[in-house]
């Protein structure tokens, strides 16, 4: 599935639902991605490339690195916990928004303020009872959205984007 394949499957799954989303909306941009196809990372890596010049991409590359390495000397989950910005992340917008995850494709909120609220709670219980809802809501369609496009096609194995990108950076 191309992205745009994968966009029109969200939207037929969705249809009519109110969405908060936009580019340039990035609360929920300070956490692990995980990807399932190398497509998808090397998609992601072939834009990324277009889009900085040398000296932004190398220290892209490093920022990718120590990140990476970071994931697999702490975990996923500590890693996660500790909310990191994605590395593609650009002044508050997705440097690579038409080919973003199919993780970060498949969440929808109809409210900005829910996101904002779960990235700056400690926990889950910190939460009002309204965003815990909400979130989770969130979350679990975005888990069966996921589900549904990866029985569509090739999946290569579950590892976090920064991981991905160094696997073909190394590859290259
Ligand atoms: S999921 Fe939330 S933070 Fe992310 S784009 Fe949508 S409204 Fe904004
Ligand atoms: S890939 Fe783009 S949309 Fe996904 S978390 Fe990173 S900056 Fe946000």
């Amino acid at each position: 599935m191309t992205p745009a394949d994968i966009d029109a499957f969200i939207a037929r799954a969705i249809a009519g639902e109110p969405m908060a989303c936009a580019r340039g909306c990035s609360w929920c941009c300070h956490q692990l991605v995980v990807l399932t196809c190398r497509d998808d990372a090397r998609r992601i890596l072939d834009t990324v490339r277009e889009r900085l010049d040398a000296a932004g991409f190398a220290a892209f590359e490093r920022q990718v690195r120590e990140q990476a390495a970071a994931i697999a000397a702490i975990g996923h989950d500590a890693a996660q916990a500790g909310r990191w910005t994605c590395p593609l992340l650009r002044d508050g917008a997705c440097l690579v928004y038409e080919v973003r995850p199919v993780a970060c494709r498949s969440v929808f909120s109809p409210d900005a303020a829910c996101c904002r609220a779960m990235m700056e709670a400690d926990d889950f219980a910190g939460l009002t009872p309204a965003h815990q809802a909400l979130a989770t809501r969130i979350g679990e369609r975005s888990f069966r959205l996921q589900v549904a496009i990866n029985d569509r096609r090739p999946v290569d194995g579950a590892k976090e984007l920064r991981q991905w990108l160094v696997e073909l950076l190394d590859a290259t």
